[in-house]
């Protein structure tokens, strides 16, 4: 396969400036760099599982399991870094290194892999759709069915559920909806609210992000924003999104959540019409020059708005993108791109990390399903609130039904 760089040439001009804010401190971390923050986390790990497990052996074998998750996770080889604001991320679902959160997180995978003593996270993330208002009308909807319903959660209740998983142990909430920023003054409160043992994540479309707003969001509390696009042509991801001036909307979240010292990812839905190398690569090219953290590439599911139709990607689809993302993370032509996010590498390869095992979901309408994609609806979140509930056990029961 050709593997060059492309120039991402949109087919209208669009009114937006297409480069990242110049005043956000970002730094894809070059080879001696890199290579000594590596040592820096390697031996900041031992002395975590030395200290964890009281032994100077466990932590070896502990380590190597790590190590083969990692690389099922993110491709072999050293690990793409980069810093903002003053710390290192890696990895859109792990946090910032070094943090306390980031050691819980990793005790939290120590003790999956060899049970540690003390109490650890029970989960690594939840996906949380605080609202089910949203003016946007896309393609791929996970949450058509629920969108534009009175909300099911109150504040008090949102507030409550937070209180609960960070109670039991978790290192992020990406929260979601419906579009989050309709509801911003709860998101604020939720947020600000929530104790510091967790990243709070926004995912957005893009709309109401403005530059209050994303000031109110810093202030409150929140690590990153993982905003919406789904082609470099703005024509085609207005189209995608059914709102005409969506695209407009997401580049300008991207350079208001800059200015905040926002960690910045993109995600885009991968639809069979998109899938090619060259798309691929424009799009890698367009997040580069506006210097996002990570792309995170999402497989279309007949779920939601594309229940019944036929949008499943094929064997030829995965090759591209396995290849697109051990391209990206790991090929030296492309250390100064984007971090590469697709799950479906490691999901056909050690199965999937989702279902109550170290993430899940909640829609909209307060129901918990193993993932996004997989509506497996096990109970309501509200059960969790519940005194009397194992709510281990029926995190647990939400496992991937794949
Ligand atoms: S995908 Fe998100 S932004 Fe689009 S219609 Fe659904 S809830 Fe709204």
């Amino acid at each position: 396969m050709i593997v060059a760089p492309f120039s991402t040439k949109p087919q209208v001009k669009p009114s937006v400036d297409l480069t990242g804010n110049p005043f956000y401190k970002i730094r894809v971390l070059k080879r001696f760099e890199k290579n000594c923050v590596h040592l820096w986390v390697k031996i900041h790990l031992f002395i975590l599982a030395a200290k964890t497990y009281r032994s100077l052996t466990t932590p070896a074998k502990v380590l190597k399991q790590l190590k083969k998750i990692r690389e099922v996770t993110m491709g072999r080889g050293n690990l793409k870094l980069i810093k903002v604001n003053g710390k290192y991320y890696h990895h859109l679902y792990a946090p910032a290194f070094p943090t306390k959160i980031f050691n819980d997180y990793i005790l939290g995978e120590f003790n999956r892999i060899r049970p540690i003593r003390h109490k650890s996270n029970l989960l690594t993330l939840i996906f949380f759709a605080i609202t089910r208002k949203c003016p946007l009308r896309c393609e791929h909807c996970i949450e058509w069915n629920n969108l534009n319903h009175k909300e099911t959660l109150d504040l008090e209740e949102l507030n409550a559920v937070v209180k609960k998983f960070q109670h039991d142990g978790i290192s992020q909430f990406h929260l979601s909806g419906g579009e989050p920023l309709v509801r911003i003054k709860d998101l604020l409160a939720m947020i600000s609210s929530a104790e510091k043992k967790s990243e709070f994540y926004v995912l957005t479309s893009g709309f109401n992000f403005t530059a209050a707003n994303a000031k109110a969001l810093k202030d409150a509390g929140l690590t990153g924003v993982v905003i919406s696009l789904d082609h470099f042509d703005p024509v085609k991801h207005n189209e995608f999104r059914g709102f005409g001036d969506s695209f407009s909307q997401a580049i300008q979240a991207i350079r208001h959540a800059q200015q905040e010292q926002l960690v910045v990812g993109l995600t885009i839905c991968v639809t069979k019409s998109f899938l090619s190398w060259h798309n691929l690569m424009a799009y890698a090219e367009l997040a580069k020059k506006m210097k996002v953290v990570f792309i995170q590439m999402l497989e279309p599911k007949a779920v939601g708005h594309y229940a019944n139709k036929d949008v499943l990607l094929d064997k030829a689809a995965f090759a591209i993108l396995d290849h697109f993302f051990e391209t990206m993370n790991s090929d030296p032509r492309y250390s100064d791109f984007p971090i590469a996010i697709y799950h479906g590498y490691h999901q056909r390869r050690i199965g999937c990390l989702a279902g109550g095992n170290r993430t899940m979901y909640i829609d909209s309408a307060g129901f918990i399903n193993a993932c996004p994609f997989c509506h497996t609806k096990n109970f309501n979140v509200k059960d969790l609130l519940v005194e009397e509930n194992n709510s281990e056990a029926l995190i647990r029961s939400a496992h991937c039904p794949a």
